[in-house]
């Protein structure tokens, strides 16, 4: 036996002695536990022998992740949308698939060094120790996909808090990561959580000692609650998105797209677009291409009706949150065309209930304003300071660039479906967790990240 082979074998062995030293000592099965308290510690046991590994072991994690989630996407996508009730399994596989093929790995977690005669700096990305994520009911297994790997990318183990709702295909997924990161590393409980994720369960976890920091993605009550804990938080609240069109605008393209983006898991996204801002000249035109691409107006009394189903009280009726245009209009009491609608779409005034409240349904109110002026003024009370996603279609580089700084939103998609933001059919990474109201953004590996600063002094530059 040579040198390198006795190596191997001696690793092997330690990792095996270590893997079953951390069976023992584990209460939860699968990742899943009886408490919050109990898991916590799991995931705390588990990140200070994470710490110590080195970059390739968490390589390791996302390469299998990567490779063994795959053909369960599917499945997932199924469930998800059978559980929750909410959006469809086609454009839940795309979430799904995005999630695992888009996020960024290690690469993400970039060093920098400054140089000179007093020596030499490094900043650094390190993990935070155990995270709690709060998964939404609306993107269930790609948030927990997309956290997992980017958390997991920075070094970090993680609690989840799945939504309720989608408690049985949440906890499916989290003891298959916690599998593969086991086998990956001989670590037992990096991805965590509790056989019964209740808003009590949250409570307890958000203000537990041994988590190091929070990544919310939900509403707004939940974000709220995180950022009360006095615990750092990466908070993914609600939007609201606008899409603008102008007069300069491909009518065609921007007709096709917004009905893809408006459309996509039955608009449960929450970065897809919620109103339709128009300037005048062009609204009849784009409205009439948009029921060539699949959508159905509505109109006359028949809006009433459909308002009054959607939104109840100012808030979206929860019963219809990621119904498809069917479940919709038969709800509302209103005709079913022949061919299967993609989108419902209906011309109201500015400060109608259905452009201010975040529906999270496939009904896309439309607006029809004079100008491109009072199209961005219009946008900006829609989108109400929530700093997340806009749309904008137009051939006029200084309007979108106008849009872009006054709305000052996470996500700005130009000429594009609002999902080209997330990094599906568009450049970049993929994130589901967008943080909004504490500025982080479209997040990946360094958000979950601490910089730290390392100094040498006296040497190390050669310049
Ligand atoms: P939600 O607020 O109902 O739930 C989010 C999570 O918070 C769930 O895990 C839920 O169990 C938990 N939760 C909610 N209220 C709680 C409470 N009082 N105590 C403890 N836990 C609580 O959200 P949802 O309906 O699942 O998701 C839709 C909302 O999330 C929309 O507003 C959408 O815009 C937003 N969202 C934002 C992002 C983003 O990246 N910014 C991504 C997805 C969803």
């Amino acid at each position: 036996m040579n040198t390198s082979e006795l190596e191997t074998l001696i690793r092997t062995i330690l990792s095996e002695q270590l893997a079953s030293a951390n069976v023992k000592s584990s209460t939860g099965v699968h990742g899943v536990f009886a408490t919050p308290g109990e898991a916590i510690d799991a995931a705390h046991q588990a990140f200070q022998r994470y710490q110590q590994c080195p970059l390739k072991t968490r390589s390791a994690i996302i390469s299998a992740m990567r490779s063994e989630l795959a053909s369960h996407l599917a499945m997932l996508a199924e469930e998800s949308a059978s559980e929750t009730g909410m959006g469809n399994k086609e454009d839940k596989l795309l979430k799904n698939k995005a999630a695992l093929d888009n996020t960024p790995g290690i690469e993400d977690l970039t060093t920098t060094a400054l140089t000179g005669d007093g020596g030499m700096v490094l900043f650094e990305y390190s993990p935070f120790g155990v995270i709690g994520s709060v998964a939404p009911s609306t993107n269930p297994t790609e948030t927990i996909i997309n956290n997992s790997i980017s958390m997991l990318a920075a070094g970090n183990s993680i609690y989840f808090s799945p939504h309720p709702g989608a408690k049985n295909v949440s906890l499916k997924l989290i003891s298959m990561i916690e599998d593969i990161a086991f086998r990956s590393t001989g670590i037992h409980n990096l991805a965590v959580t509790v056989n019964e994720p209740t808003f009590e369960a949250t409570q307890l976890m958000m203000a537990h000692p041994k988590i190091a920091l929070l990544a919310i993605t939900g509403g707004p009550g939940i974000v709220m609650m995180g950022l009360k804990s006095g615990k750092k938080v990466v908070g993914a609240g609600a939007g609201n998105p606008p899409c603008i069109v102008d007069e300069t605008a491909d009518i065609v393209k921007a007709a096709e797209d917004i009905i893809n983006g408006a459309s996509f898991d039955y608009n449960l996204p929450c970065i897809a677009e919620k109103s339709l801002i128009v300037v005048e000249s062009v609204t009849d035109r784009l409205m009439q291409q948009m029921q060539l691409f699949g959508a159905v107006q509505i109109t006359g009394k028949d809006v009433d009706k459909l308002r009054a189903v959607c939104v109840i009280d100012g808030l979206a009726n929860k019963k219809l949150v990621g119904k498809s245009p069917v479940t919709i209009l038969r709800t509302a009491d209103l005709p079913i065309p022949a061919k299967i609608p993609r989108l419902l779409i209906a011309e109201v005034k500015g400060d109608d209930p259905l452009v201010i409240c975040e529906q999270l349904m496939p009904v896309l109110p439309v607006v029809r304003v004079k100008d491109f002026d009072a199209a961005l003024t219009l946008a900006l009370q829609v989108e109400q300071g929530l700093h997340h996603t806009a749309i904008m279609h137009s051939q006029n580089v200084s309007r979108l660039n106008f849009a872009a700084r006054t709305l000052q939103t996470s996500i700005f998609v130009k000429n594009g479906p609002s999902y080209a933001g997330i990094g599906v059919g568009g450049e970049g990474f993929t994130t589901f967790t967008i943080a909004t109201p504490t500025g982080e953004g479209t997040t990946s590996a360094r958000t979950f990240a601490r910089s730290r600063r390392c100094v040498l002094t006296n040497g190390f530059s050669i310049r």
